[in-house]
């Protein structure tokens, strides 16, 4: 897939406060073009402040979803019973308050682009134009439904397909379109997907950083060697940036992604001036030596990063145990293991919830659905459901990873738990904290007024995950 620089300059720009919140073209207009002549240079780091790794994320469409409205009593605290992810969601007089920063007023003080250039702000016309544009890079701005039998007759050329689950998941990656600016913004579920990159975020500065800065992989500006494992289109690579790493390795099974993941990071190279290398790659199946050439190798890994995929490991024991064997081989010790794996508790809770009669084992809302198979399992691994995420996961097979089982399988290869926690308590415990609060107005995830950007379905969907950090001893 070609690389779109103009929706990588809006997705990988820091977002702007104070400027109008209306949605209309006018206004997304000349958001654009802040964003596109934004200085994108990290801030200078060193080892005692957060705010210096943690980042500004893509823009989104605030007023495009019912909002969850942040009111002045706070009536949850972390401490709640809870379990239930609805019992998290509170109606507007009830939703815990949140910071509220002042609004931060748009004032360059250096400028990235060469000096005879002038970007000038997108007008109304050209607005327009990019909703249906069809060039370089954005030749699937116009979504394409997938159907889910292999009767697919679109202009793409068809994926190779493999046997068993596996395939289903690779063909569904590979085929996932990389959509344009507009489309990004227009998201059905930007908030959820801004909360989602949020979480990673707070991972990342509390649990990698610690390892990045006491790296002995470093170049004069830089700090830090990170695995990406399932990398997908290398979205997190910018969050990497920002946390100033030096060395970024990413895998994925999807060779389609892989390929754009490069691209991404090809067209920010200059201004991350972080070295990469990506291969396609199975966990489930391959050693990392078998396909990345031993000088990339050369250097244990300060920070092993899995967000949103090694449960897709968790089919059988030996797959989980290949997973591990090469994420604590290639991690030094004292580097950390980070990722974020299904809410196993709540999915099976939500499973018990359905009446007995029931044949179908669905659940969800109208963002999310999740379908088991079968009401009883026995065993630590196989535990298949079909996930369906809107504007993001095509019912897809999915395994649960029993956390007990995870923990005491990851202690055989010397990885000791840091922490583990559900998403709607990560947003708890660290809505109120002096960086990753202010964070969240500015990754989208509410407005200055403690809007949140997501609608209560979005908010349901995000606790079915857990964020997890692991130490190699
Ligand atoms: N980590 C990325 C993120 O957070 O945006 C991508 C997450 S996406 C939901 C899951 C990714 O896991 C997909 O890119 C998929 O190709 C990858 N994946 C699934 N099974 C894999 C395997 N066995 N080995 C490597 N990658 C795998």
């Amino acid at each position: 897939m070609p690389f779109d620089p103009v929706r990588d300059a809006v997705l990988n720009s820091p977002a702007t406060e104070g400027l109008p919140t209306s949605p209309s073209v006018a206004r997304r207009a000349t958001h654009l073009s802040v964003l596109l002549n934004s200085d994108s240079e990290p801030l200078p780091r060193t080892s005692s402040s957060l705010s210096q790794i943690i980042h500004l994320e893509p823009t989104d469409k605030l007023s495009s979803v019912k909002p969850l409205k942040k009111a002045q009593e706070t009536t949850l605290s972390p401490s709640d019973s809870r379990p239930s992810s609805s019992s998290y969601f509170q109606p507007a007089s009830t939703f815990p308050p949140v910071m509220r920063p002042p609004p931060l007023l748009y004032n360059p003080t250096q400028r990235v682009t060469p000096p005879d250039s002038i970007l000038t702000p997108m007008s109304k016309a050209e607005m327009e134009m990019y909703k249906s544009y069809v060039g370089k890079g954005t030749a699937r701005l116009v979504k394409r439904k997938r159907p889910r039998d292999d009767s697919d007759t679109g202009d793409e050329p068809p994926v190779k397909k493999s046997v068993g689950n596996g395939g289903v998941v690779v063909e569904h990656y590979n085929a996932r379109p990389e959509v344009g600016v507009i489309q990004r913004l227009d998201s059905p579920i930007i908030g959820l997907k801004n909360f989602n990159n949020w979480v990673k975020s707070v991972l990342i500065s509390k649990f990698a950083h610690p390892a990045l800065v006491t790296s002995s992989v470093r170049t004069q500006r830089n700090k830090g060697k990170v695995l990406d494992l399932g990398c997908g289109k290398g979205g997190d690579i910018t969050k990497w940036s920002k946390a100033r790493i030096s060395d970024y390795v990413g895998a994925d099974i999807a060779a389609v992604s892989v390929e754009q993941a490069k691209e991404r990071w090809e067209f920010n190279r200059n201004a991350n001036r972080i070295q990469a290398s990506f291969a396609t790659y199975d966990f489930c199946s391959q050693n990392l030596e078998d396909v990345f050439a031993p000088e990339i190798l050369e250097k244990p890994f300060d920070v092993v990063s899995s967000q949103f995929c090694i449960h897709y490991a968790f089919e059988k024991e030996e797959t989980v145990r290949r997973l591990l064997r090469n994420v604590s081989h290639w991690l030094r010790p004292g580097g950390t293991f980070i990722g974020t794996i299904p809410n196993a508790e709540q999915l099976l809770e939500h499973l018990r919830e359905l009446p007995p009669e029931n044949q179908d084992l669905s659940f969800g809302n109208a963002v999310y659905k999740v379908r088991f198979e079968s009401r009883e399992h026995s065993g630590m691994f196989g535990r298949k459901y079909w996930f369906f995420l809107q504007d993001a996961v095509e019912d897809v097979p999915e395994y649960l990873v029993y956390w007990d089982n995870f923990v005491s399988m990851a202690a055989e290869y010397n990885l000791q738990p840091l922490y583990k926690e559900e998403f709607h308590n990560v947003f708890t415990e660290h809505q109120d904290h002096s960086e990753f609060g202010p964070l969240m107005v500015r990754m989208r995830v509410m407005d200055a007024n403690g809007e949140s950007s997501m609608d209560e379905d979005q908010w349901e969907a995000a606790n079915i995950y857990i964020a997890f950090a692991f130490e190699k001893r």
